[in-house]
């Protein structure tokens, strides 16, 4: 199998109660990639503007499983770029700005030696952008989709036409609840399910994530990561995808039980990324570090 993702590369700027980090790497492909190359290589597809730091494709770059053949450099073009600021409890957040400079533009092309990817990730972007990729890979076998306020807001036909053609919907509480208007994950995911889509994965930050599957339901609690640990929560959605992702593409399995096991590594993931700002906290992480945190998962949430 071989994993393909495409989304943003952003500049972010991002505010905590605690500090702020200014035009680090951020966007949500790039930490999708970074997170999941800590099990497996990944491919990645998207554009920068000539306003991408070089520092940016250095921190990347660190990342040496990230197949970087597809991205693309623009020049006249401006870098996607967002700021936040997250509340004292650290699990929300408002955005600042968001200038989607590339993201406006033609999506990025996708190399010819990607084009026999199988497992296909729609990171937040554009939803027209995210149909447009994924109809270029025929051999897929499972696809993904991740997404934000901003595009159920102004782009709410487009991702519905998204969500029709995926396997998996994968957004955070409330962005369900936004786009079906219930409240309830359990219900809101069964009328996501009616679109087609065949699982649902509702996140719910440091309450854990829920997986609606047509084959049944699993439940994992967050990682416990006490308040004074979590630095920077930016990206946690994202490497969480990544490392779900990741770990399908590890095992190659993509029933039921291999999906609820995926969660676990998604959580796990997720955990690296907010102990510190931007990319940091994916820095070096492999196998073995994954798997401590998902043995302790694993012992936290037994019962009977
Ligand atoms: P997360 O914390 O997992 O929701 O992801 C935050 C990342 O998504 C940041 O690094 C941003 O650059 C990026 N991002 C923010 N807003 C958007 C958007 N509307 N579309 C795509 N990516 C975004």
């Amino acid at each position: 199998m071989s994993l393909i993702v495409t989304g943003t590369l952003g500049i972010d700027t991002v505010e905590t109660p605690t500090g702020s980090a200014e035009r680090v790497p951020g966007g949500s492909a790039s930490y999708f990639c970074a997170a999941a190359s800590a099990q497996g290589p990944v491919r990645l597809v998207g554009a920068v503007g000539d306003d991408w730091p070089e520092d940016h494709r250095a921190a990347l770059s660190a990342f040496p499983q990230v197949d970087l053949a597809g991205l693309e450099q623009r020049s006249g073009s401006r870098t996607f770029a967002w700021g936040g600021r997250y509340l004292e409890n650290m699990n929300e957040r408002e955005t600042l700005f968001t200038e989607l400079g590339v993201l406006e533009e033609a999506p990025p092309s996708v190399p010819a030696a990607f084009a026999d990817s199988t497992l296909v990730f729609l990171a937040n972007s554009h939803p027209a952008v995210q149909k447009s990729f994924l109809e270029q890979f025929a051999q897929r076998q499972l696809s993904v989709v991740d997404s934000m306020d901003l595009w159920i807001n102004i782009a709410k036909p487009e991702l519905h036409s998204v969500i029709e053609s995926v396997d998996g919907v994968l957004f955070n509480d409330s962005e369900v609840q936004q786009l079906t208007g219930i409240g309830n994950p359990y219900s809101a995911a069964q009328e996501i399910l009616e679109m087609g889509p065949s699982f649902v994965i509702v996140k719910k930050g440091e309450h854990g994530a829920v997986l609606v599957h047509r084959d049944g339901i699993a439940v994992v609690p967050a990682y416990p990561v006490p308040l004074e640990g979590v630095v920077d929560p930016t990206g946690a959605g994202d490497s969480f995808a990544g490392g779900f992702m990741a770990y399908l593409e590890r095992t190659g399995d993509l029933g039921f039980e291999s999906l609820r096991n995926a969660l676990g590594w998604g959580t796990v993931t997720a955990s690296f990324t907010l102990e510190q700002f931007g990319l940091d906290g994916l820095r070096g992480l492999d196998l073995p570090k994954l798997t401590d945190r998902f043995n302790r998962l694993v012992e936290i949430t037994r019962l009977g």
